[in-house]
């Protein structure tokens, strides 16, 4: 019988739990808000404790929301660490999923996560390196080197680059707590709604909120762009359901790079190479699972 196995999705704002092989095979799946820790991480206990009485689970993978601890030779190997995102700062996440259902864990980012899956089953199939950002509620980004998931130091914050930020323009100071205008800060969907004083869902698509926007997305991925030198570039999150974002980041970012990469996929198929997750708002949680299929750690 084919091994089933779990994923977290471990947002800030939503936990997605699902048990299953792959895209075509999720057995079950549920969702719900970030509360604490305490309730959010019970819930998801409680939602595999019930898929576990009518079948068995191999493992688990867990995408969380960070910043996270990565290194197995740390005592606080599995935990969210130092994050902003009240009660949440230097929580167990690993440990006590695995000491609750008594299965390997594996853990890694959201943002990493979401990379696996659609390097597995989406818009990365084929691709060795690449990056996947988010921009919701803030901004995110993993990916692959060379067929590995980025992690070094720590992992990847590509949320909060420093980019050109024209006060005279857009006085908004920004609203990173760490940093105030990095990419994060002036780019977030809480930045939006600092800025513009509603919900970016609310503002028209053709508002000048989102030209603003595809500039700074548009500086943070160049630097990417630049930096990593991304096979492709897969964008996903709440702000990139307005259908105009997109064809406008590419313009911009077709513009700053300015030929010099000198490469067809984005001087002449743009868009084809920064694109939507394929695996639309699954990535992450089957990313998670994959993280498990793909690591066999038992
Ligand atoms: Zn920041």
């Amino acid at each position: 019988m084919e091994r089933v196995y779990g994923g977290i999705e471990a947002g800030g704002t939503k936990f997605v739990c699902a048990a299953g092989t792959g895209p075509d095979d999720i057995r079950s799946k549920i969702q719900f808000p970030t509360t604490t820790p305490e309730e959010t991480i019970g819930k998801a206990i409680d939602f595999f404790r019930d898929f576990m009485e009518k079948q068995p689970l191999g493992a688990i993978g867990i995408a969380s929301f960070g910043p996270v601890n990565l290194d197995r030779n740390s005592p606080d190997y599995g935990y969210i660490t130092g994050t902003p995102k009240s009660g949440w700062s230097h929580t167990d996440f690993a440990g006590r999923v695995q000491r609750a259902l008594g299965l390997p864990v594996a853990f890694d980012t959201d943002t990493n996560g979401a990379a696996l899956g659609e390097y597995l089953w989406g818009a990365a199939q084929g691709f060795d390196t690449f990056i996947y950002i988010t921009v919701g509620t803030g901004i995110g980004g993993g990916g692959m080197a060379n067929g590995e998931l980025m992690h070094g130091l720590v992992h990847p914050e590509m949320g909060h680059l420093r980019i050109p930020h024209d006060r005279q323009k857009d006085p908004f100071e920004g609203c990173c707590p760490y940093h105030g205008d990095c990419l994060e800060g002036l780019a977030s969907g809480e930045a939006m709604e600092l800025r513009w004083g509603c919900k970016p869902e609310e503002l028209p698509a053709d508002h000048p909120a989102w030209e603003l926007e595809a500039e700074y997305l548009a500086a943070g991925l160049n630097n990417l762009i630049c930096t990593l030198s991304p096979q492709r570039v897969i964008i996903g999150g709440g702000l990139t359901k307005n259908p105009n974002l997109l064809p406008m980041v590419r313009s911009n970012v077709a513009q700053l790079l300015n030929r010099y990469i000198d490469a067809s996929q984005i001087t002449k198929n743009i868009s084809e190479y920064i694109v939507p997750p394929a695996l639309g708002d699954l990535s992450g949680v089957l990313g998670a699972i994959g993280m498990v299929r793909r690591d066999k750690p038992d």
